[in-house]
């Protein structure tokens, strides 16, 4: 494992990633509704995983039934292939990361971070090796004197980061640990956290509600809504491949049209639009009403030029034209109906004009065409 570039420091707190399997997991308070229900999800050891979705989705829940910080009511977590759904909290020796790091305040940074390992009984020198690799993974060498308010936040922040993998945890739990910090610390944490989780190796399962920061860290996204997954998939396939209209709205920027199904077509109005087979999502042949989802990027104007054959298209009048650096950003209205329609066209494309009546389309392939 080791390799001619890896230092001795590094190579210690390499691990392999723990492999975490939920089964029908589920937390009931006796609301309402369950905070969790019936949570399916296989992570790979080793995966970068985010749970992304709104406020009260229950993404915090189904981490803490990871932890074991939360009972579940029903369903079983795994810890590779191992049922740990009853175990305490502190015999899963997961890594557990929090918006608050909650450092002791009296302790310097060195004595901090070497607490976990205290804790565990570990040996003296290796106590100090190992707090010498990881003040040196957070970039944090030569502050082991230090005492948390001497620190700024996010220098506090990774002192908490290099506490929570000190004992080479398998898996790291990190609840918006960036939550708390400014835009261009938080930008400048995402990258260290993708490089700290390639170098330590452990599987990572990151919380946020940021669909920004889930693309950028993650190699797989689970989309919670409501208490269930409602998505998972690699960035890529969640933003060009979204199953329902919540999944389409939460990543990225849509325009999004209500239609009626067909055979191999959708009905907007009066419009036929086609439907390619691989555009279609999983349930829409079944549901009464579907949406078809084009992000700003894949619409194109016609001016005064037809729109190519088969190609849905709709009538809209231009309200604003943006120039945002490499693009520039259109905001129209359609015609029939006044529903906001936005399209990003890449520089070089001609620019329509506020007031203009014109015609956007989009090739059949780039739409995708969803339930509610
Ligand atoms: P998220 O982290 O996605 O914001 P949470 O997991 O914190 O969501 O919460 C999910 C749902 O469970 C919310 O409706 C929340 O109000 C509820 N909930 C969380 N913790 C408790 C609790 N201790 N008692 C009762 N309801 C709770
Ligand atoms: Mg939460």
């Amino acid at each position: 494992m080791s390799t001619a570039t890896q230092s001795p420091e590094t190579s210690s707190i390499r691990t392999e990633g723990t492999h975490i399997s939920l089964s029908g997991v589920t937390k009931d308070y006796g609301l309402e509704r369950p905070a969790v229900a019936d949570v399916d999800l296989e992570i790979g050891g080793g995966e970068f995983v985010s749970f992304l979705g709104p406020s009260g989705s229950g993404k915090t829940t189904t981490l803490n039934m990871i932890a074991g910080l939360e009972t579940v009511t029903r369903g079983t977590v795994s810890l590779d292939g191992v049922d740990v759904s009853h175990l305490p909290a502190y015999k899963r020796n997961l890594g557990m990361l929090f918006q608050n790091y909650a450092l002791f305040p009296h302790m310097t940074v060195a004595q901090n971070v070497a607490y976990p390992l205290r804790e565990r009984k570990v040996g003296r020198a290796q106590i100090k090796e190992r707090v010498a690799a990881v003040l040196e993974l957070v970039q944090l060498t030569g502050r082991e004197a230090a005492l948390p308010k001497q620190l700024s936040g996010g220098q506090q922040q990774r002192v908490a980061l290099a506490r929570s993998i000190v004992f080479n945890p398998r898996a790291l739990l990190l609840d918006e640990p960036l939550g708390a910090l400014d835009k261009n610390l938080r930008a400048a944490l995402q990258l260290e956290l993708r490089r700290i989780h390639r170098e330590v190796g452990s599987t990572f399962v990151f919380v946020t509600h940021d669909q920004e920061e889930a693309m950028t860290l993650s190699d797989r996204i689970v989309l919670f809504r409501e208490g269930g997954v409602e998505q998972v998939g690699t960035p890529e396939e969640l933003y060009e491949r979204p199953n329902t209209l919540f999944a389409a709205r939460f990543l990225g920027d849509s325009n999004t049209f209500r239609v009626t199904p067909g055979a191999d077509h959708v009905s907007y109005g009066e419009l036929a639009w086609p439907a390619v087979p691989e555009t279609v999502a999983p349930g829409v042949a079944e549901a009464k009403s579907a949406y078809v989802v084009v992000r700003p990027e894949h619409m194109q104007v016609a001016h005064d030029e037809p729109v190519p054959a088969g190609t849905p298209s709709i009538s809209v009048r231009v309200h604003d034209v943006e120039y945002v650096g490499s693009f520039q950003r259109v905001v129209a209205r359609t015609t029939d109906r006044d529903e906001l329609i936005t399209a990003k066209l890449s520089p070089g494309s001609a620019t329509p004009d506020v007031g203009d009546e014109i015609k956007l389309w989009w090739r059949p392939q780039s739409q995708r065409i969803v339930i509610p």
